[in-house]
């Protein structure tokens, strides 16, 4: 039997992808997270295209697409992304990415250059891909759809913990800033916009810890 397709989508740090991870663990998937995606493409624009004042030069991003191979790596069921074969992990989670990563993920070239990769992942099925488009254009067939949703200040703690575990300094008035800019850059894009699919299942956790969406999920999993 085909192994399902999962799309979990969702606003910025609601915890889509360590949920994700989780649960691809636990069903013996693999996991997706497609946001690095999106941010490898801008940490190399900031590396390769970038003006004299340092913004993006977005033509030459464009022009340079085809000299940018990605390669998902396996790593115990989470695929882990190499940049023309240098792991980006770390880099990709930079302040300075986080600021330009939705300018680059609205331009419909980098959005077509990302597309089919993402989609002959899930072609064999028994994937969880996490994201913003993934339910409504990546994978409209996808078996299960969820759509997480939190209130800003609690998502602002969240992502702060998580820079300042990660040894990256930051300000918790300016990573909430920087998330309330990409949710609205994310969903007035014309392409592909941040938004529930209609056939989402809708998890708002704000006051449920990670343990409680992840049992939340995973009731809806249960006969797989
Ligand atoms: O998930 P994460 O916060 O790392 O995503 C970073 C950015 O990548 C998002 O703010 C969004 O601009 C872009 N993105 C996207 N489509 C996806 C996943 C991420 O446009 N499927």
């Amino acid at each position: 039997m085909k192994k399902p397709v999962i799309a979990i989508d969702g606003y910025s740090s609601t915890g889509k992808s360590s949920i994700s991870k989780i649960i691809a663990k636990k069903l013996g998937l693999v996991h997706l997270d497609t946001g690095a995606l999106y941010r490898g493409i801008t940490w190399f624009a900031l590396q390769n295209c970038i003006f004299e004042d340092s913004s993006i030069d977005l033509k030459k991003l464009f022009s340079s697409l085809d000299q940018i191979q990605l390669e998902f790596k396996n790593d115990e069921g989470e695929l882990v992304l190499y940049l023309n074969h240098i792991d980006i992990s770390r880099q990709i989670r930079t302040n300075e990415v986080s600021e330009n990563v939705s300018l680059v993920a609205k331009q419909k070239e980098v959005r077509d250059f990302l597309l089919q990769s993402q989609r002959n992942l899930a072609e064999k099925g028994g994937i969880i891909m996490d994201g913003r488009d993934i339910g409504t254009v990546v994978l409209p067939d996808a078996d299960f759809k969820f759509f997480l949703t939190a209130s800003i200040e609690e998502r602002a703690t969240r992502r702060y913990n998580e820079l300042l575990e990660l040894g990256i300094t930051a300000d918790r008035e300016k990573v909430k800033e920087n998330l309330i800019a990409r949710d609205k850059i994310d969903s007035e894009r014309e392409i592909a916009p941040l938004k529930q699919a209609d056939d989402a299942i809708v998890i708002d956790n704000t006051f449920l810890s990670k343990e409680g969406t992840i049992e939340t999920i995973l009731s809806y999993l249960q006969n797989i």
